[in-house]
């Protein structure tokens, strides 16, 4: 189904063109119809659904069909949990809503920056506010923007704002809005707390669920090259020239491990950048422009400063070490293999990470291709340890680490299966 048939405006349309998309994603052809009715919504749908499109365009339609003037009051409240996701959301919106006219305007407001040029900004009103929970309060206080004319509210990542402590600070804005409005509310998980968060806000909402978290990890191509923890920056370099890679997303799991990579890759001309909580927004902001630009090759990043950054259609992934909790694994390589395009999530894992791998394994349901790069082949290659140890070991249990290897392997790269 083309978007033409959704009912969205000619200037919508035109935008969707430019943006390069034909066809709605699953969560776009059930959201925007039920927005534009004017339903409140309940999604579970995480980033790399589509689903910034899937409200915005939806609300962008509906506020355009009546003006206010010079007099904005805003009219719809995004909250997201994070400063990029902000930053990204609010992008969405301008590029989407670039056709109107009137032009609408928004605003993004987040924390960590000076609060007075935001409040500058604000002076002249807002159509539309993005704007990290923490940093709206402040400005509320200062008396620098009102929502008491909020028609539309968006909760984004909503698991993702409860777990950052967020919730007494959501309160306080919904205690500030109109009785009467819209709400929508995206999140990747429903835990108890968004249950009970859900319960009070929204009233009969069109609940919609697309593509569990792991199908987009189906669509990627995933390889666990088990290596000595002391030979990983090395593969990694080797594995960036070789194959000459061009657009790398890397996890490290401290911010420490970030730097040191970081520096590594810039010694032998793979040109990388850092991003994490330690950096300041200007370097995070300008290092993630850089790379989507193509002038850095390499981003280097925490979990916690990569969630909600969306490139589009990321090539690699790179787990340079396994993160600890297995859901964070599957956050990682949700970033490629975007709206159907092929990815491929390479993770580097030396001895001491099989029993991440293998709880991985456990929640995508899948086992992972565990391969060796002639020349960096791990020293050991035990049977990894269970990650709890089993209460009654079975003696003589045949190692299963050594699975062949996929047959998407590429000719020109000189592998060896594990252990083989
Ligand atoms: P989101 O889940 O909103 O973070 O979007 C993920 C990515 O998909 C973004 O890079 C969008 O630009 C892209 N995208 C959104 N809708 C479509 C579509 N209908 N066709 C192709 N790409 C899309």
């Amino acid at each position: 189904m083309p978007f033409s048939t959704l009912g969205l405006s000619d200037p919508l349309l035109r935008a969707i063109a430019d943006a390069g998309y034909t066809t709605p994603s699953p969560i776009q052809l059930q959201a925007i119809p039920a927005v534009l009715n004017g339903h409140d919504l309940l999604a579970a749908a995480q980033t790399g659904t589509g689903k910034t499109a899937g409200f915005a365009l939806p609300i962008l339609h509906r506020i355009s069909q009546k003006s206010y003037g010079n007099n904005r009051p805003v009219r719809v409240l995004i909250l997201t949990p994070t400063r990029e996701l902000a930053a990204q959301v609010g992008e969405s919106v301008g590029k989407y809503g670039a056709h109107l006219h009137p032009r609408l305007k928004t605003e993004v407001v987040f924390g960590g920056v000076k609060i007075n040029p935001q409040m500058m900004r604000l002076r002249g009103g807002v159509d539309v506010l993005v704007a990290t929970p923490g940093r709206l309060l402040d400005l509320i206080s200062q008396n620098a923007v009102k929502l008491d004319k909020v028609e539309t509210l968006v909760l984004d990542e909503a698991d993702r704002m409860l777990d950052m402590g967020f919730i007494r600070d959501i309160r306080k804005i919904i205690a500030l809005l109109p009785k009467k409005r819209q709400n929508l509310l995206f999140s990747a998980t429903f835990s108890e707390d968004i249950r009970k968060l859900t319960t009070g806000l929204l009233v009969n909402p069109v609940k919609i669920e697309v593509a569990p978290r792991n199908t987009a990890a189906e669509l990627v191509e995933q390889i666990a090259y088990l290596v000595n923890k002391t030979n990983k920056a090395e593969l990694l370099c080797h594995l960036i020239k070789e194959n000459n890679w061009q657009q790398i997303l890397v996890f490290t799991t401290t911010k420490h491990g970030a730097n040191r990579l970081t520096e590594r890759l810039n010694k032998v001309n793979i040109k990388a950048a850092a991003i994490h909580g330690n950096k300041s927004q200007g370097a995070r902001t300008s290092a993630l422009a850089g790379f989507k630009a193509g002038e850095i090759r390499v981003l280097v990043a925490t979990d916690v400063a990569a969630r909600g950054i969306d490139i589009a259609l990321l090539p690699h992934v790179v787990n340079f070490e396994l993160p600890r909790a297995p859901e964070d694994y599957v956050h990682r390589i949700g970033r490629t293999g975007r709206a159907g395009e092929e990815g491929q999530a390479i993770s580097l894992v030396s001895h001491d990470e099989y029993p991440f791998l293998r709880l991985i394994e456990k929640l995508i349901g899948k086992n992972i291709s565990r391969e060796q790069i002639a020349g960096f082949e791990a020293s050991e290659i035990a049977p990894p340890e269970p990650p709890k140890p089993a209460r009654s070991p079975r003696p003589g249990r045949p190692s299963n680490h050594s699975r062949p290897t996929s047959s998407n392997q590429p000719k020109s790269r000189p592998r060896t299966n594990a252990g083989a």
